[in-house]
């Protein structure tokens, strides 16, 4: 599942390619939207919120779509076989005169007023991204917002509504880089703990973003089995949250260890 550094990397693409353009062609291939048209207006900007892309227009309106699982945004010259969107798989078609931005597999589509982005996004927690994110007060809410602090680390990083942004990637790679249990209770973590955590994430996003994907070295994540680079154990793997919702969090046993006397779940 792509993660905010992949919807930055995302929202920098579509953005070079149609800011400040007219919409010459749009199209919305989602049962809701089929007669939706965003035509001669034009995109003010593309932005990124956690997992969201924001496309919006300069008179007040925004395309918002989510990626789940396998969904993904590419950029073709206008004119192009490929700008045509002909696979069954693209659910939605910008375009300028210039070039043609095209969303596949996407999860969610929704046209919305700019000023009524909130109704989408307002659930959410602070994106890790964002410049302005303040790591004190987002560890606050990643151990108190939505169920409470009685789920484990890996969870409370995946909970959007606790701080958008995170998958399972940087959840694994950043608890790996403190050193820190998963499955201890995100409750049982102190504030500076939490911080620390919440700004190794941050960092590593932001790494890929300046150099792309190449930059994410990831030291647990997709590992099973494999000597940890720091200890040697076989690096493990353990689902977190229940089905349909379980999600996969590589860690090492030794690293990472459970401390005696404080709380996990199991
Ligand atoms: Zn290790």
């Amino acid at each position: 599942m792509p993660e905010g550094d992949v919807l930055r990397l995302t929202a920098t693409r579509l953005d070079t390619a149609l800011r400040g353009s007219i919409l010459v062609r749009t199209e919305f291939r989602w049962a809701e939207l089929g007669a939706v048209s965003l035509m001669g207006r034009e995109v003010a900007e593309v932005a990124a919120y956690g997992k969201n892309l924001l496309i919006r227009t300069t008179d007040g309106w925004t395309v918002h779509a989510h990626l789940r699982m396998e969904g993904r945004w590419f950029v073709a010259r206008t004119g192009t076989p490929q700008a045509a969107g002909r696979s069954p798989f693209v659910r939605a078609v910008l375009a300028s005169e210039r070039w043609t931005a095209l969303g596949e597999h996407l999860g969610m589509l929704n046209v919305v007023r700019t000023r009524d982005e909130n109704r989408l996004l307002g659930h959410l927690g602070p994106d890790v991204l964002a410049p302005a994110f303040d790591a004190a007060s987002a560890a606050l809410r990643l151990r108190d917002a939505s169920e409470g602090p009685h789920v484990s680390l890996a969870e409370a990083l995946l909970d959007q509504k606790r701080v958008a942004g995170i998958g399972t990637i940087y959840a694994a790679e950043s608890l790996f880089a403190r050193r820190m249990d998963p499955w201890r209770l995100v409750g049982a973590c102190d504030a500076s703990e939490l911080t620390a955590l919440l700004l190794t994430a941050r960092s590593r996003m932001e790494r890929v973003v300046a150099h792309g994907l190449g930059a994410l070295d990831a030291r647990v994540h997709g590992r099973l089995g494999r000597p940890c680079v720091r200890c040697r154990t076989a690096i493990a793997v353990r689902q977190a949250r229940r089905p349909p919702y379980e999600r996969p969090i590589f860690f090492c046993p030794r690293c990472q260890a459970p401390q005696a006397g404080i709380s996990r779940s199991e």
